[in-house]
């Protein structure tokens, strides 16, 4: 079984990234100590895979409902979305060409890209400054999805008390909470940490928690206590393409323990059975059927997404960016 093992940029690299108004190399990307982002917290992020596709257009997967969630994001804590879908689009773009043209990106390579909007710089009093604009920031990395092995063993899990906000629905830079989770389950060899909140399973420190018990496929419902993952409403989806019964109800601690699956779910995690959690087995202890089946209607997804673009269709999402 895989503990610890996640997708992240390899940090020797020098991408190019966007910083307000400006292409530079990410070793050279300065923000001011007075920005909210460093003294506050105050800002939030985004995070999108943007597949490779052979030596076709690159396909970023589902942006419309990212681009859709910055949108709520920065809506929730009054700061101006600094650009519409298609600016985001664009600057997306011109950072992606700007790596696969310096070599930091290769083609044939999956990415992330990531997006931070902070308040801005200001000089320090909590309330909302007047007058100011905000930071932004966009890097674009190569992403490593979880490896065969890590699905076709699944992923050793921990449990904690989630005690963070309860405004986990706005997804802030304000991380603390879940950054204590994630050391949690790294100092106990673990891949996330899965939190209860009176006695309710909420979501993983960086990923949604789907729970499966005779076939019914279940979550915590859409609220203030998660996140909404750009995965609820695909898996959603996908689980109803599948024939897989779907219920979006309060899960207690309890049946978390004694059920046939768990699954974890993230924009590079996608879909990963967890097969042992605080050192028990789930269900058999090994991925189930239900895994298998998003897992395989994910990829599947992928690659009607990516026919879209091959095609220069525009589908329902718009997914497609052609640097
Ligand atoms: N919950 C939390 C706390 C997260 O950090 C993430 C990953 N961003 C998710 C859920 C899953 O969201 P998504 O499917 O959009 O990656």
């Amino acid at each position: 079984m895989t503990a610890v093992a996640n997708a992240v940029a390899d940090v020797s690299l020098d991408p190019i990234v966007y910083l307000n108004g400006e292409l530079v190399p990410l070793s050279e990307a300065r923000v001011p100590v007075l920005d909210r982002g460093f003294i506050f917290g105050d800002g939030i992020y985004e995070v999108a895979p943007l597949y490779a596709n052979g030596a076709g257009p690159r396909t970023p997967f589902r942006l419309q409902q990212h681009l859709a969630r910055l949108a709520r994001s920065v809506g929730k804590i009054g700061i101006a979305n600094p650009f519409d879908d298609t600016g985001w689009r664009e600057l997306i773009s011109r950072v992606v060409a700007a790596n696969e043209a310096d070599g930091s990106l290769r083609v044939d390579q999956d990415a992330i890209v990531y997006i931070q909007v902070t308040r801005g710089v200001a000089k320090r009093a909590h309330a909302f400054p007047a007058g100011v604009q905000p930071t932004v920031f966009v890097m674009v990395t190569p992403l490593q999805l979880p490896g065969e092995m890590q699905r076709a063993q699944g992923v050793r899990c921990v449990s904690a008390e989630d005690r963070r906000w309860l405004n986990c629905d706005i997804k802030s830079v304000s991380l603390l909470g879940n950054v204590l989770m994630a050391q949690y389950a790294a100092e106990n060899d673990a891949f996330e940490t899965i939190q209860f909140r009176d006695g309710m399973l909420t979501e993983g420190s960086s990923s949604n928690v789907w729970v499966v018990k005779g076939g019914v496929l279940s979550a915590p419902p859409r609220s203030r206590k998660i996140l909404e993952g750009i995965r609820y409403g695909l898996i959603e989806a996908l689980s109803q393409e599948c024939g897989i019964r779907f219920e979006a109800r309060e899960i207690s601690e309890a049946e978390v323990r004694v059920a046939d699956e768990i699954i974890v779910s993230s924009a590079t995690k996608e879909v990963l059975p967890v097969t042992q959690l605080d050192g028990q087995p789930v269900g058999e202890g090994k991925p189930g059927a239900v895994f298998a089946a998003l897992y395989a209607a994910y990829q599947r997804a992928k690659v009607k997404e990516a026919q879209h673009v091959q095609q220069g269709v525009e589908n329902e999402s718009r997914e497609n960016i052609t640097a």
